[in-house]
């Protein structure tokens, strides 16, 4: 077999991992993917009919703070100034999002300065007491009091999540900021922008290389007897499905995206517009010309893209870990299980099962190659020793 490394996923961990074997260390690296096209979740694909670039799995806004994964991704694409920020429709008035000074005084029709509208949150946020938020709900609360909770994410979340916000992990609403100024973008990275040529060119860029060679429409587990055992494999799959699900199904919950080309040059102004109410069944539409308004596209067409939440039934894409109590308990057996495999390293959103921002994908396969990778391949260490590679 003339391949030294197998590579199970062509996302953004697969390839990081592909680009640096072959260029670091001159290895010659098959990637398997099962899809018919190459970059997991971060692909995009140019509207056939106006040519606006549309992110076929949701919108991706690439941002970190991590030096070195900016300096990594900066070999393969220039980023554009692109800053992302959302608006959020609720009972027919649009606010800045996440809750920022200018949410908060439009919401309460006040001027309020920062100090005030600080006080006023702290009031309504009373009803915990002293107590430690323990929850979604009593970290929201406890972050914004209860009216804005109310109006712009108890119902949001009830679509996104359709689990009961109690049961929820006060870690999802701890990732949106919560501003007493009137900033109202989306992100507090360092570094932030969209690639200027699309994300595809960008992942074709990274499995640009002689000693790499990319399989689409190849499912690992039609193959993997002709690999395992034989030479080392980097799987970013499901870690539940590699394992036939020995330990039970890991949660997942996915979307279903509504694609549209409308007639109009602009349909909402703005890349993305939330919608907390209960009687709208989408949690957002996503305009995609906003991504780039450095482009010439069509004056008079634009593609919106709804975007609805649910639980993930067999065949659907898994998007986002719901990781309850029962997910943990499997996911401890099924890392164990993953630990043992002799000769198999585990990576990415599916094999770790992690929400992973791309940054995140990106710079732990970084670590995986200097951890694992590099001293197994000049030392012979054995790929399990070497640390943590998250
Ligand atoms: P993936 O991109 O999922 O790649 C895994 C690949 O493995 C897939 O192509 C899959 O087909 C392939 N595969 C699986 N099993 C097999 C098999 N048996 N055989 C062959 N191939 C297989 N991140 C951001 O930084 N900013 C954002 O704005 C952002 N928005 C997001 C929005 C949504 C809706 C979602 C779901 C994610 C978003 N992300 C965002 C996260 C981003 O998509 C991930 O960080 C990135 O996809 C992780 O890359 P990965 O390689 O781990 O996984
Ligand atoms: N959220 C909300 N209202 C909003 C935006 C977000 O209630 O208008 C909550 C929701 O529970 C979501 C979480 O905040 O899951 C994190 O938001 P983020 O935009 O990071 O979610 P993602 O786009 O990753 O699903």
């Amino acid at each position: 077999m003339n391949v030294d490394l197998l590579v199970v996923g062509s996302g953004f961990f697969g390839l990081t991992i592909a680009e640096r074997c072959a260029n670091e260390l001159g290895l010659r690296v098959l990637v398997l993917e099962r899809r018919d096209h190459i970059g997991g979740n971060a692909y995009s694909e140019r509207d056939p009919e106006t040519g606006i670039e549309v992110h076929r799995y949701g919108a991706h806004l690439f941002h970190t703070s991590n030096t070195r994964v900016w300096e990594y991704v900066n070999r393969f694409t220039e980023f554009t100034g692109y800053q992302h920020r959302v608006y959020t429709c609720h009972e027919g008035q649009v606010y800045p999002m996440p809750i920022n000074l200018g949410t908060i005084n439009q919401f309460f029709d006040a001027a309020y300065s920062p100090d005030e509208a600080r006080a006023l949150i702290k009031e309504q946020s009373a009803e915990l007491g002293e107590k430690e938020p323990e929850n979604f709900v009593e970290k929201g609360v406890s972050l914004i009091g209860r009216p804005l909770y109310e109006a712009f994410i108890a119902h949001y979340t009830a679509k996104q999540w359709q689990t009961d916000p109690e049961k929820l992990s006060a870690d999802i609403i701890s990732r949106l900021p919560v501003r007493y100024t009137y900033d109202n973008r989306y992100f507090n990275d360092t570094y932030e922008g969209l690639p200027v040529d699309g994300y595809t060119a960008w992942l074709e860029r990274m499995a640009d290389h002689p000693n790499i060679e990319v399989r689409l429409e190849t499912n690992f587990f039609d193959v993997a007897d002709e690999f395992k055992g034989q030479v080392p494999i980097v799987y970013t799959g499901p870690v539940d499905e590699y394992f036939g699900n020995s330990e039970g199904e890991l949660s997942w919950r996915t979307l279903d995206f509504e694609r549209e080309v409308l007639a109009t040059g602009d349909f909402q102004g703005t890349p993305v517009m939330n919608y907390p109410d209960p009687d709208v069944s989408f949690t957002r539409i996503h305009e995609f010309r906003h991504f780039h308004p450095e482009r010439e596209y069509p004056s008079d067409r634009t593609v919106i893209m709804r975007e609805y939440s649910r639980f993930a039934e067999k065949g659907d894409e898994p998007y986002y870990p719901v990781n309850t109590a029962e997910d943990r308990e499997k996911l401890l057996k099924y890392r164990q299980l993953a630990e043992q495999e002799p000769n198999v390293l585990f990576g990415g959103r599916l094999g770790t099962y992690k929400y992973l921002d791309m940054h995140m994908a990106i710079g732990s396969a970084l670590s995986m190659f200097d951890n694992k990778l590099r001293p197994h391949f000049e030392s012979g260490a054995d790929l399990h020793s070497g640390g943590v590679d998250e």
